[in-house]
């Protein structure tokens, strides 16, 4: 369960009433029943429930059981397509380990807007689910352009883009800041695709012969990026 407040052995941690209705509700937790709880900063810990109500309760912290574990510093910076597989990327970018997530808004975007704190709360179900004790930031949606200047030479590019030949991917082993970028349901407009290669750390990738979608591309690229640059 995810807290949003800081934990140490022998705090008193209040349950929200959301998290009664699930705890005491759904799970049927009593007082007195043991459950894991981290609060994205300092690893996993022990609590019992102390306070049980339909309103909300209280848990006892008793013990750390894992430190905390962060992910490498990669976002995954993708262009938001329809809710349930925005939805799904960001599920997923979880999974996979991305440390940040970040809408863009690109020239064939198709969604202007996003939900950022229900996507937030997707994420952190994400993090529940999967053993996470980190919580990636979704953060507001922000132009490609604005995004990109803003950290010129800082983070390598795993740009993934259909028009690149098809070959066997391969990603420099250079260790720091990365990107993974994601493009929407109509690709790149050519003016993107240059301005992203014209900058020195951008590593055009192909993903495979075949156009896969915006949720399915974002998966593959998590996970070669883990399988040639993750722990
Ligand atoms: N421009 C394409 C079109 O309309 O025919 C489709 C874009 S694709 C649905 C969405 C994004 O997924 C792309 O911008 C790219 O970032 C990524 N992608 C899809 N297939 C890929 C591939 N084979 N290699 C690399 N990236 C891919």
């Amino acid at each position: 369960l995810y807290v949003e407040h800081a934990l140490g052995a022998g705090q008193s941690v209040p349950v929200s009433r959301e998290q009664a209705h699930y705890l005491f509700g759904v799970m049927r937790l009593g007082v007195g029943a043991q459950i894991l709880v981290f609060d994205g900063q300092s690893g996993e810990w022990l609590a019992e429930v102390a306070e049980a109500g339909k309103r909300g309760g209280v848990l006892a912290v008793l013990s750390q059981t894992r430190p905390m574990q962060m992910p490498p510093d990669l976002w995954l910076m993708f262009a938001p397509i329809k809710k349930a597989r925005t939805d799904f990327i960001v599920e997923k970018a979880v999974e996979m380990g991305a440390a940040r997530i970040v809408p863009v808004q690109t020239q064939f975007t198709n969604s202007g807007r996003i939900q950022r704190a229900r996507l937030q709360a997707h994420a952190v179900e994400a993090a529940e689910q999967c053993g996470a004790t980190f919580v990636p930031e979704v953060v507001e949606m922000q132009r490609l352009d604005r995004v990109l200047g803003a950290w010129e030479n800082t983070r390598q590019i795993m740009f993934c883009d259909e028009g690149q030949v098809a070959s066997k991917p391969t990603l420099p082993a250079v260790c720091g800041p990365w990107a993974i970028l994601i493009g929407p349901e109509g690709g790149f407009a050519d003016g993107e695709r240059d301005r992203v290669q014209r900058m020195g750390q951008a590593h055009a990738v192909s993903l495979g012969p075949r156009i896969l979608r915006a949720d399915t591309a974002a998966v593959a690229a998590l996970t070669l990026w883990q399988s040639a640059l993750g722990d």
